[in-house]
């Protein structure tokens, strides 16, 4: 039974008690029962949310952490700044913890290069460690499902790292560990073009999936307990990862293409194969990923020209990257998007459920990246997916997987594999 036959046959019962055949009474009891139900479904939704722990695997938010004057402690408007976390609305929103991420857009790939990337990546460690070190009142850096638990009894915000684009990495495999020591706890692979690692879903054939390095650095990964994050890889690239990992992968921020026909997107069948690795696809809810935008040439041919203009946003120095930044938002300004909604990022839920399972879903926004839809354009606004769960059936124990507990399952087994290797691993006796 899908979730939404399920959540007519609850909406079906009815508690009311209709004193004898007054048909009055009948017409006041329904009255009050269409009145009340909505009310309920929200407290019942806001109960949850609260008290399970909600995780969000993938943020761009230092993006904005090192824009000059951004400050992290102070409450944003996301219409007007274009910032959609922080950590007053973190709070709002009721999200306990959030993986941001270390993202190096993809260029050259040169010594001299990947020592400048090298640099950029310990800066933006830096910027977040400086960040949360000026808010330990609400917020601290978090590495294990444990620190997720412990912070959510302090109340305070989780700040978990994560690094987009093994780019960063370059052609060094112990830089893995200096930034697993920092607090990193999944790479994805690469971004929107290829690498030294793996083809890029969006790019040309270059490796022919995961390169003869890419196998290097996935069982280093392994054996380092950092987490394989396939997002941006293509299907290929994934096939391959799938067949040659011992620990359970991550997409932290993926949909179904079933449901929206973009490359970014996963096959029924990569989702099905995600799944018998145990591992965890978490729904992404950038718009253009999540439904098909209707055509709109005007603004279509603006955007493109402000890619063309900017080399598509690769290599660009900071102030190059703010000028580009500019130009992107005044044209979304406009012509503004008719955005996905919330009950269309839940049908991508809905799928990944049928397909892989309630063990292999979660959430990874991108917000900071190009994330948000009308209903949750914002951290503020979180609770909206646990409400729309809760009206199509989810159960509290579903929830709590779908908003952590199966990313931090990975976390885990990830941790699990890499003692494994220590522990047989002949090096430190
Ligand atoms: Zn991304």
């Amino acid at each position: 039974m899908s979730k939404i036959q399920s959540t007519k046959f609850k909406m079906q019962k009815s508690t009311c008690l209709v004193p004898g055949l007054l048909l009055l009474n009948l017409f006041f009891c329904l009255i009050g029962h269409a009145a009340k139900k909505p009310e309920a479904i929200e407290q019942k939704a806001a109960a949850i949310h609260r008290a399970v722990i909600t995780i969000d695997s993938h943020t761009d938010t230092p993006l904005q952490m090192v824009r000059e004057g951004f400050d992290i402690s102070v409450r944003h408007d996301s219409r007007k700044e274009y910032s959609k976390i922080d950590f007053p609305r973190m709070k709002e929103g009721g999200l306990d913890g959030a993986f941001f991420g270390v993202f190096v857009s993809q260029g050259p790939r040169n010594p001299e290069v990947y020592e400048r990337i090298r640099q950029r990546t310990l800066m933006l460690f830096d910027t977040i460690a400086a960040s949360v070190g000026r808010n330990l009142a609400v917020a601290e850096l978090a590495v294990s499902p444990d620190d997720a638990i412990r912070l959510k009894k302090s109340g305070k915000r989780a700040v978990f790292i994560g690094i987009e684009n093994g780019y960063a990495i370059g052609k060094d495999l112990s830089l893995l560990s200096t930034y697993y020591l920092k607090g990193a706890r999944y790479v994805t692979l690469c971004h929107t073009k290829n690498n030294d690692i793996a083809d890029s879903s969006t790019d040309s054939t270059e490796n022919n999936g995961l390169s003869q390095y890419g196998y290097e650095v996935v069982q280093e990964m392994n054996h380092i307990g950092m987490m394989v994050d396939v997002s941006h890889i293509s299907d290929k690239a994934l096939k391959d990862v799938l067949a040659f990992t011992k620990a359970p992968v991550i997409a932290s921020h993926s949909c179904a293409k079933a449901l929206c026909n973009n490359p970014r997107n996963l096959t029924d069948d990569l989702l099905r194969a995600i799944a018998r690795n145990g591992g965890v696809v978490q729904m992404c809810i950038l718009s253009d990923y999540v439904k098909t935008p209707e055509a709109n040439p005007a603004r279509d041919s603006a955007r493109a020209a402000v890619r063309r203009q900017f080399n598509n946003f690769d290599g660009l120095s900071d102030s190059a990257m703010k000028v580009a930044r500019t130009a992107w938002n005044a044209v979304n300004t406009r012509y503004p998007q008719k955005l996905a909604t919330v009950s269309d990022v839940v049908d991508h839920i809905d799928h990944i459920v049928q397909i892989a399972g309630i063990g292999h879903v979660g959430i990874g926004t991108d917000f900071d990246g190009g994330g948000g839809v009308e209903g949750c354009f914002d951290v503020s606004e979180m609770g909206n997916i646990t409400l729309e769960l809760v009206k199509r059936g989810y159960s509290k124990n579903e929830i709590r997987k779908i908003w952590g507990g199966n990313l931090m399952r990975v976390m885990k087994k990830t941790d699990k594999v890499a003692q494994k290797y220590k522990s047989s691993c002949r090096c430190n006796t």
